[in-house]
């Protein structure tokens, strides 16, 4: 069976947020195959080093879009999105864009670690 490809994204203020999530579902994201916008992609590479990582151009550089385009193209599993809801964001077309996508496409979308736990706890119950 092919591994589960998650996309993760956090904004800078909810990084550490994201990190701590990814630390509490470690083994379960180690059989995974996920997708990072760049700076998120090297806050959990920090972390947790021996994750399969592939990580696109940083978000308000790009890299968004690129995880929109693999939802479109069916390339993804689920999405991982933890957005700041407290900050302008120069990118919030992008942001826009990416959330619009994921809910055109009735991706698995979290928004809030709660509803990450949720959408691992069905991946993992249906392995
Ligand atoms: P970043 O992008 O991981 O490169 O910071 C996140 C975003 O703002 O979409």
């Amino acid at each position: 069976m092919s591994k589960l490809k998650l996309a993760l994204v956090a904004h800078d203020a909810c990084k550490p947020k994201l990190v701590e999530w990814a630390s509490n579902h470690r083994d379960f994201l180690l059989e995974t195959r996920i997708i990072a916008t760049g700076t998120t992609g090297e806050r959990l590479k920090e972390a947790i080093p021996a994750l399969d990582i592939t990580a696109c151009k940083s978000g308000p550089l790009g890299g968004d879009q690129q995880i929109g385009a693999m939802i479109c193209e069916g390339r993804l599993d689920g999405l991982i999105f933890f957005i700041d809801s407290l900050s302008p964001m120069p990118h919030d077309v992008d942001v826009k864009a990416l959330t619009r996508l994921a809910i055109v496409y009735n991706l698995p979308f979290a928004c809030n670690e709660a509803t990450a736990d949720c959408i691992i706890h069905e991946f993992q119950r249906n392995a």
